[in-house]
This record gives structure tokens, sequence and C-alpha cells, in this order.
């Protein structure tokens, strides 16, 4: 019997934009004084039947022709970027819609764009709560009540006052790519993002931020929330938990089928599909009935999708959060169900001995999310892992870091450094990149390694000869003195010359080194192409080592010459590579290496 499901809804936004406080709304709607009850607490989940929707919205719902099917929505409790990102379901995400919440008057944060990154990866469709409008100065309050009809109680200054913060909103989604507006001024849903002016403490918008959820659900998603009823449960492990007296259980979202209690089930682990039967399905007790704390859950005999349910049932220690779970009926199901979870975590999970950085995460979906994200920048990833950041991470990014300094590092996502790991890390010198802002993680680690290339290229500057070829002028009087040390008048025929520079002729033969460079009577510590400048230089002796009107070449070593050419090449301009050039001409004669650069 096919039949459709209620659409799964998640929450995003920036901390402290209402996010919480838009659920806790939600959850009270009965509490607020209208006769519709029903709300039902699922684990991990809200659920509002579509009567209670209709009751709150009332004339509201003209706004969509076609009557409204769904038998509800399902809202995902834990809201924010990091617990979205565990939601995976198919390769995508587990929700089949979002409400991505700004706080009107803080506009774009971090973790807003976060989350309109992450829901963009996730090909999610979303709306848009611009929350807190009852901060507006003299803006009129009243509980509950539909936007459109409390924005016609407001006085011109508020109302001006809301365009005014609504279009910049509208001009940041612009910058980002998004053509977004008020809900009642969108032409076409499938083009614009729906802006709905909210009060999350207050329930103002609320009702329509409703409506349009299962509006739109049932417009554009109707396909997707078609489901077999009688199938074999599908579901997403929100959380892995231990609960006294029921050992670890698995707190699973299911969006497709039915679970019964004598099920067997296949989940994600670590490295392997667990298979096991379910011992108990339980759901939250009424909080009224609550009595004793021990006693939270209810048992049931099977659940229907979309549900959020509490699996308790043996081996589940080392299952997975963000992982899948099937419900099989043959041995033939597990087999099938075993590969498909196999092959789901092989693609994120990974474990090789390349050169590259190691990856982190807390669940397998924000393990992918942020694998992902690396992969599209070109860096590779030697290792990516569910779990805390321990020792052993750290150990093989310092092996790493000996062949390649900038790969040798951790980034971990929503994940705690262990102790002996930070320690590690520290004596050895692995930087640890973490945090729960993908975004800023990577350039975080971005920022480092172009800090790292420059102090690298400043070190390699210091210690690389520069290459020079000078002229001696041919006239006597340029000869300032002939020995220790011998000073004379030069030009610098192309690159440069730096004191401590050591000078050989064109035979090869060494000359002495530069001990000081001076123009008129101030020292220099570099002359270049076209400038005349007195040497001096230790070692030599004018007359017997030097000649006037002679040509004589900055001395390089091999380092210098692959140092130069291969990793200061943009260093170097026409001259330098024109003086490079002579004096590897100069030093060939003796060493066929030269003859080859
Ligand atoms: P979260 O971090 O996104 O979950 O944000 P919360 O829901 O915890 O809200 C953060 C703060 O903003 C709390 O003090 C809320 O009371 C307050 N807040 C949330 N929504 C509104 C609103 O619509 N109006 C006002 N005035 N305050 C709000």
């Amino acid at each position: 019997m096919k039949r459709i499901r209620q659409p799964i809804i998640a929450v995003l936004g920036h901390v402290d934009h209402g996010k919480t406080t838009l659920l806790d709304k939600i959850r009270k709607t009965n509490v607020a004084g209208k006769e519709a009850g029903g709300i039902t607490q699922h684990i991990g989940a809200t659920e509002v039947p579509i009567d209670v929707v209709k009751q709150i919205a009332g004339p509201l719902l003209k706004l969509w022709k076609g009557e409204i099917k769904l038998p509800g929505l399902l809202f995902i409790d834990t809201p924010g970027h990091e617990a979205f990102t565990s939601l995976r379901a198919r390769g995508g995400s587990l929700a089949d819609l979002a409400i991505l919440i700004v706080d009107i008057n803080e506009g774009f944060q971090p973790q807003t764009i976060e989350s309109i990154e992450i829901l963009r990866r996730y090909k999610t469709p979303f709306i848009v709560a611009a929350n807190k409008i009852d901060r507006i100065k003299g803006w009129k309050i009243q509980e509950w009540e539909p936007f459109l009809v409390n924005i016609k109680k407001q006085d011109q200054r508020a109302v001006q006052e809301l365009e005014t913060k609504l279009w910049e909103l509208i001009g940041k989604f612009y910058e980002i790519g998004f053509q977004a507006n008020r809900f009642d001024r969108v032409q076409d849903f499938t083009r614009e993002l729906a802006i709905v002016p909210i009060s999350a403490k207050y329930g103002i918008g609320v009702p329509e931020l409703l409506v349009l959820i299962a509006g739109l659900s049932q417009k554009y998603l109707e396909q997707k929330l078609k489901i077999e009823v009688e199938g074999p449960a599908r579901g997403t492990i929100l959380e892995v938990r231990e609960e006294p007296g029921l050992g670890t259980t698995i707190d699973v979202i299911i969006y497709d089928g039915t679970l019964h209690k004598d099920d067997t089930i296949v989940v994600g682990g670590k490295d392997k599909a667990i298979v096991t039967k379910i011992r108990a399905l339980l759901k939250p007790k009424p909080l009224d009935e609550i009595r004793d704390p021990r006693f939270r859950f209810d048992q049931v005999d099977e659940v229907v999708a979309a549900a959020g349910v509490k699996i308790a049932a043996p081996n589940l220690e080392e299952a997975l959060a963000g992982s899948p779970v099937i419900a099989c009926r043959s041995e033939e199901e597990i087999e099938k169900a075993k590969q498909e979870i196999l092959n789901q975590i092989k693609s994120v999970v990974i474990s090789t001995d390349k050169v590259g950085v190691i990856v982190k995460a807390d669940t397998l979906g924000s393990l992918e999310a942020l694998s992902k994200e690396l992969q599209e920048k070109n860096i590779p990833i030697r290792k990516a892992d569910v779990g805390n950041i321990s020792k052993t991470d750290v150990m093989e990014a310092l092996s790493v870091k000996e062949e390649k300094p900038l790969y040798g590092v951790v980034l971990g996502f929503n994940v705690k450094v262990n102790e002996d790991a930070e320690e590690i890390a520290k004596a050895k010198g692995v930087p640890i990149f973490v945090g729960n802002i993908i975004y800023k993680i990577i350039e975080d680690y971005e920022a480092w390694v172009k800090a790292e290339e420059e102090k690298r290229k400043k070190e390699l500057l210091a210690k690389t000869i520069f290459p020079g070829v000078i002229r001696l002028f041919p006239d006597e009087r340029y000869v300032f003195r002939r020995s220790h040390p011998a000073i004379v008048g030069v030009e610098v025929l192309e690159g440069r010359i730096k004191p401590g520079y050591t000078l050989i002729k064109q035979n090869g033969q060494k000359v002495g080194t530069i001990k000081s460079i001076k123009s008129k009577n101030d020292f220099l510590q570099e002359a270049k192409k076209g400038e005349a400048v007195a040497i001096a230089i230790d070692g030599a002796i004018v007359g017997r080592h030097i000649h006037p009107g002679e040509i004589l070449y900055v001395d390089l070593s091999r380092d210098d010459a692959i140092r130069l050419v291969k990793e200061l090449r943009d260093m170097l301009d026409e001259t330098d590579i024109k003086a490079l050039k002579m004096i590897a001409k100069v030093k060939a004669r003796e060493d066929p290496f030269w003859a080859a650069l």
C-alpha cells in the first residue's frame, strides 16, 4: 500500500539565531490556546500532525490550491549544521526540507554561510526564517499571529525597518547566487528562496512557516514522500547511546517502510556491517507520565515511516552515527543490506598509505562532508575516520610530515583531541585544526599552509645565493686598493651581488669573497644590474688574480642552482636568469651538471 509520509525537516542556522526557540515553540503549539492537540514526541524528532497545521493556519491554507494530503511534519529535534551532516540517507540528506534561521538583526554569520554551503552540497531545498522581528523598535506583539495579519498592525516606521532589513538579507543571498524574496512576493518557489519573517519567541509568522513547509513538501516532494508502507524499514542512526538498563541503543529516524519489533536489522559500524535482532522498539513516554526517570520509554510493536525510534538490540556498541539502518526479512535481504552498507562506509571511511592529511569527524555524514570539501580543493587524504583525534592519528600525520611537511596535519570536525594526542602533537610540531565549521577548518589549514610556504621561502631566500656577473672597470683609476682587501670599481652586468658572495673567473678559478659593497659613502646589501659600485674582495690581489676590465662571476653551488630553478623561480627576473646561464656556462667546463641546467 502506497502512502505519503511526513516530510522530515531540519532546522539550521547560526548559534543564538533562534533554532531551539523555534523548535520549542513548534513543540508547544497545542499550548497556544488552540484546540489542536496531538503534537507527538518521537525519539529525536517532533511530529506535528497535519490537523494541527490546518488549525494554526486557518485561512492561510488557501495559499495552496490543492488539498494537503500529508499526514504531518516531522521535525528533527537537534538543530544545527553539525547534526544535519550526520543525517545521511541514500547518498544525500535524510532531511527532505530545511529551515534556515537567520536573526534578521544580525544577518549572515559564519554558521549561516556554512549551513547554506551544506544545504547546497546536499541539494536540500530550504526556506528562510528571518527571526526576531519582535526586536524591531516599536513592534507590536501578538502571540501566534500570522505574519501577514501582524504586519498590518505595525506602524509605518517599524514596517520600513523590517523592509530595509529584509532587503539587506535578500542582497546577501543574491551575492551567493540565490534569488530570495519575502514569501508572499515569491512568484515561483522553484526559482526563488522564500523568506518568512518570524518571531520564534512569540510564534509570529510561525503559522505561515508551517503552512509553507507543508505546501512546498506536498507540491514538490510528493514523489519522494510516497512510500511503500508495508515494505522493510530504512533509516539513519542519529545517535548511539548508552541507556541504563538497556545497554547500547541507537536513536534512529525511519524514513521508509515499517519497522517491526522482531525484525532483523543491519546497521553500519566503524569498518563493518552489524547484523542484529531487535530486542525492543522504544518511544518516549509522554512527559506527564514519567514518574520514574528510569522508565522514560514505552515499548511499541512497530513504527511506520517517518518516525524517530530508539532501538535496543545486542552488538550495537560499534554502530556509527550517520550510518544506515536496513530492516531485513530474509537471508538474501541481509546479504544485500550488508553489501550496501559496507559500500557506503568504504566510500567515506578511508585508510591508505598515501601522502596526505588525516581527517577525523564525529559522524559518517560529517566525515563525508569534510572529505568532499578537501577533495574539491585537491588536498590529498591519507586517512578519514570517525572518532576523536588520537595519538595514532598524530603519529600518522608525523610520518607524513617527514615526507611532505604541509600534509602532516590532522583536521577534525566536531571532535575532541585526546590528551595524549595533544601532547605529542605539541612536542612533535604536528598542527591540529579542529572546529565545527567545515569551511573555517579548511580556511585555517590553508592559511597555515600559506604562512609555512612563506616562511620556507624566506629561509630559502636567506640561504640561497643569487646569480650575478660583474666587470671590473678597465681604467686603473678604479683600482682603489690592490690587496688586503682589494677594492675595485665594478659594474653589475647581469643579476646581482651581495656581501659574502664568492667570485670566480671565466676559467672557473676562485678569486675571493665580497666583503662589502659601497656606493658613494653608503654600504649596500645588494647591487643589481646596471649599478656601478666599489667592492672590497677578500683574498684577491689586483694584478695577480684579477685585472681591470675582467669579468667575474658569482660562484653558485649545485644546491643553489636547484633551489633557484625549482623553488625560487618566481623570484628571478630576466637578468637573474641571464646571469644564471652565464655562470652555468663557466661551471659546465668542470661539472656536466651545469651543462644540463
Ligand atoms: P540557537 O542557538 O539558534 O538554538 O538559539 P536559541 O533558540 O537558543 O536563541 C538564542 C537567544 O535568542 C535566546 O535568548 C532566545 O530567547 C532568543 N530568541 C530566539 N528567538 C527570538 C525571537 O524571536 N525574539 C527574541 N526577542 N528573542 C529570541
